[in-house]
């Protein structure tokens, strides 16, 4: 008599290029050989590897594209602020320069 011993995990239908074989992957195979890129076996034997941009990949390039923007920020905030800097002290010696009536006329 069979007994249920466990559920079947969720498949996915994927294609060796090599022999033309469609076979069913588990979803959590799939997705991490997708992800890391590492070399799996058809069931004919055939290695292969998931080829293009993986997860992992897409992630890191966005965290890069995220710091790029970052920096272009600090850098656009720190210019601001020299700037400020400079009017201020401009203000200041402005501010500070003796005033004199010399040539008006009253
Ligand atoms: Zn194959």
């Amino acid at each position: 008599m069979a007994r249920v011993t466990g559920a079947i995990a969720e498949l996915i239908a994927v294609h060796c290029g090599k022999c033309d074989i469609d076979f069913g992957m588990p979803r959590y195979f799939y997705e991490t050989r997708k992800q890391d890129g590492v070399t799996w076996y058809c069931p004919v034997g055939h290695p292969r590897v998931f080829t293009g941009t993986s997860e992992i990949e897409k992630l890191r390039e966005q965290l890069a594209d995220a710091r790029a923007a970052t920096d272009a920020v600090d850098q656009q905030r720190r210019a601001a602020e020299a700037r400020s800097q400079l009017l201020m002290n401009e203000q200041a010696r402005l501010l500070t320069v003796p005033f004199s009536f010399t040539g008006v006329k009253t």
